[in-house]
């Protein structure tokens, strides 16, 4: 019997079965089967070639109008015969010249009236598109009776992706055999859920796919298959999160007097009602025998930090150890310092001024001296160190745990799966520590179904009220000099005020001084460089301190302790220059100025990201998007889009709709089986509901698929798949 992992070899000969390996990597019957269509012709409409272009490779279909035969020669070359065919299109007045040399009989072949596929790569000669040598298939012509014709004019014929070995008609007949052998082939979709959803069955679909007799067979297949990888995948996601909640976690249940009611009194603000209602989810969670995964996403600061804190206060109330894994080591020592500061003296057990009934917080990074180093582990390995924070570093396999209960990731979209893995493999023995996954690049649920499906969400809708809204302009600033002057006079206006300005460049130095070439008058778009000429004219007098990657983490720790300063303090600093190592979690409340040079050259999240470090206290924020583009470019309009929205969900799917598909999974082009081919994660939002509800049902009634075979092999290919392997990698 044919499966889907059943090889070709039976079914084809074997020049067409290496032929299939060789250009599309196709081997099984299923991969045959997925190497869908790109389009369809309809045999009674030709191609219009006002679309074509030099360079292209083409699949026409075309009518042979003249045929001509001469003897031409190149000059000091030998004589050649040239057979030039001229072949029409559908509006009659687009010609293509299929030139053939020193082969006569394709005369014989290419008669005038007759209809075929041509295909090959476009070029120009003397003004004329031409098809050097194309392939091409000649449409049979005898035709008995007026229906048969009405017929055959209106069949559809399928384009694939094909090479110049593998045309697209050898591609067809191939898959037209093993088409032959799909009616066997067992349907991951239920007779349930087809009837229930309306979908034609797996063999229909294939023969709606790869021999259509109309465009309604195609689109019912289409939607078929559409609906069974939102479907499949949805299942595999289900699958892994109920295997999740088979493996076994400590419940973690915090004592009511303990360090969260603590530092819910130390802290400055009320919490939001999100925040409450988050960190309710979280302990609930918690409280069970299966570890926690949840994605907390919440817009730049709408306030995730101290949802994460109270729950790694619980996690050391209920005597067990939390981790805080932060992408950068600014972000790192900024968490240790603002958990420091919220807890005062309770984050210092142990130490002189601490409190006993506290615990005691270590920082654990990669650029620590061996001895503090060799300090805080032992501090982690005895339990002592109640909260654990840290970069990568916490993830080697040095640092262990006496009872690690909570791992929280801060801004997830910086970690791969791998990294969580590890530091979830620090629990003990078959038991894993709960996770918390935070990212403040929103995305739409659809996409966060899709991509994170086995993870349980929880959102920050609401900002904090403390929070003001940033206004965002863009500064052109070659078109209107003044624009910029006026931001460094705002810059001085605002140090004047009490706060702090951000100013962040694309690069540290100037790659090739002497290559500079900014327009007149515009800034210089290096950090060095800039730092130089601000304090030499528009900002002179003004603290200026830099902050990049290159600096050590003294130089940079001591940059941001004397930015959080301000202007007010004698040791403070005004205004950072900075690349974008600022770009995630950076919290100085002081700040209100974020001016970001050469704007267009970041990307719609980091422009966010960004400009979500300033208006985080009581003052208002202002953003500044300098840029040399001009006016009306689609690069302006890509920063007045940013401008002109601070809601980060908005903005993401402005990001993703400009950006392909494939990269929005991640998933590979090379055209091999992917698992998402019609599907579309930002259009087909309600279809991905629908399948995910059906498929958490049919999960929920049968966990093991004891009565969905079907299902459970198609699970298996996916997990197996590439699709798969991106999944484990977010
Ligand atoms: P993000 O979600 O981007 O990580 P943060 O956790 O850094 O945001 O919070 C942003 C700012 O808002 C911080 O300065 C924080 O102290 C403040 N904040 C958080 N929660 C509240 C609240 N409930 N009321 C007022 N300010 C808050
Ligand atoms: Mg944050």
């Amino acid at each position: 019997m044919v499966d889907f992992d059943s090889d070709l070899r039976p079914l084809l000969g074997d020049r067409t079965v290496k032929a299939l390996a060789a250009a599309f990597d196709i081997r099984t019957v299923e991969e045959a089967l997925r190497h869908y269509p790109r389009r369809y012709f309809q045999r009674g409409q030709l191609t219009d070639f006002g679309g074509l272009s030099v360079g292209e490779d083409v699949t026409v279909l075309a009518e042979i109008r003249r045929v001509s035969s001469r003897k031409g020669s190149a000059r000091g070359r030998k004589p050649v015969h040239l057979t030039e065919v001229t072949i029409g299109d559908s509006t009659g007045r687009g010609t293509l010249l299929a030139t053939f040399f020193n082969q006569i009989w394709r005369e014989q072949e290419l008669k005038v009236g007759a209809r075929g596929l041509f295909a090959g790569k476009v070029n120009s000669f003397r003004g004329t598109l031409q098809l050097v040598h194309p392939d091409y298939t000649l449409l049979p012509r005898t035709l008995i009776d007026a229906d048969e014709v009405t017929e055959f004019v209106s069949e559809l014929i399928p384009v694939y992706p094909a090479t110049s070995k593998m045309p697209s008609w050898r591609v067809a007949a191939a898959i037209e055999l093993v088409l032959a052998a799909v009616d066997d082939l067992p349907d991951p979709l239920s007779p349930d859920i087809r009837r229930e959803f309306g979908l034609v069955d797996f063999a229909e679909a294939m023969r709606g796919i790869h021999a259509p007799r109309d465009q309604g067979q195609v689109a019912a297949a289409q939607h078929r298959l559409r609906w069974e990888e939102a479907f499949v995948l949805q299942a595999e996601l289900m699958r892994r999160r109920a295997a999740r909640r088979a493996t076994s976690a400590v419940p973690r249940t915090p004592t009511s007097a303990g360090l969260v009611a603590a530092l819910d009194r130390h802290l400055p603000f009320e919490l939001t009602a999100g925040q409450v209602a988050v960190s309710e989810e979280i302990a609930t969670d918690m409280a069970r025998t299966h570890p926690m995964l949840r994605l907390l996403q919440g817009d730049v600061g709408s306030g995730k930090t101290v949802v994460a804190l109270r729950s790694m206060l619980a996690t050391v109330d209920a005597g067990a150890q939390a981790a805080l894994l932060a992408p950068t080591e600014v972000l790192a020592a900024q968490h240790y310092a603002t958990v420091l500061d919220l807890l005062g003296p309770l984050a210092r057990r142990g130490q002189i001024m601490g409190d006993d009934r506290g615990t005691a917080v270590v920082l654990l990074t990669g650029s620590m001296g061996a001895r503090d180093r060799r300090q805080a582990l032992v501090q982690v390995a005895s339990g002592e160190a109640g909260i654990v924070i840290g970069t990568h570093a916490l993830m080697s396999h040095t640092v262990d745990f006496a009872d690690l209960g909570l791992v929280v990731v801060d801004e997830q979209h910086r970690f791969g799966v791998e990294q969580r893995a590890a530091l979830q493999a620090k629990a003990d023995g078959d038991s894993h520590p709960h996770t918390l996954v935070m990212t403040a690049t929103p995305i739409p649920r659809t996409i966060a179904m899709t991509v994170f499906g086995d993870l349980d969400v929880s959102t920050l809708i609401e900002r904090p009220a403390s929070r003001s809204a940033t206004m965002t302009h863009v500064v052109p600033a070659v078109a209107r000099p003044d624009f910029l002057a006026r931001a460094w006079q705002r810059c001085r206006e605002e140090v004047g005020a009490g706060h702090q300005v951000y100013i962040v460049c694309p690069r540290i130095t100037e790659e090739d001084p002497s290559g500079q070439t900014s327009p007149p008058g515009y800034p210089p778009t290096a950090v060095v460089d800039l730092v130089e000429y601000l304090q030499a004219g528009p900002l002179t007098g003004l603290r200026i301190a830099t902050m990049h990657g290159k600096l050590t983490p003294a130089e940079k720790e001591a940059a941001m302790r004397a930015f959080a300063l301000g202007p007010q303090d004698p040791d403070g600093v005004d205004v950072l220059v900075s690349t974008t190592v600022i770009e995630v979690g950076v919290d100085v409340p002081g700040a209100t100025v974020m001016i970001i040079i050469d704007a267009d050259r970041f990307g719609v999240s980091s422009l966010h990201q960004l400009r979500g470090r300033v208006g985080r206290g009581s003052a208002g924020g202002l953003c500044l998007l300098v840029t040399s583009a001009s006016p009306g470019s689609a690069a302006e309009k890509r920063l007045r889009a940013v401008a002109a929205t601070d809601d980060g969900f908005e903005l993401s799917e402005i990001d993703l709709r400009n950006r392909r598909e494939g990269d929005v999974l991640g998933a590979s082009q090379s055209g091999r089986v992917n698992s998402l081919r019609f599907l579309s994660v930002l259009d087909d939002g309600d279809l991905i509901e629908h399948a995910r509800a059906a498929a958490e049902a049919l999960l929920e009634a049968d966990p093991e698929l004891l009565d969905h075979p079907e299902l459970a092999a198609a699970l298996d290919r996916l997990a197996a798949s590439e699709a798969g392997d991106y999944l484990e990698k977010t």
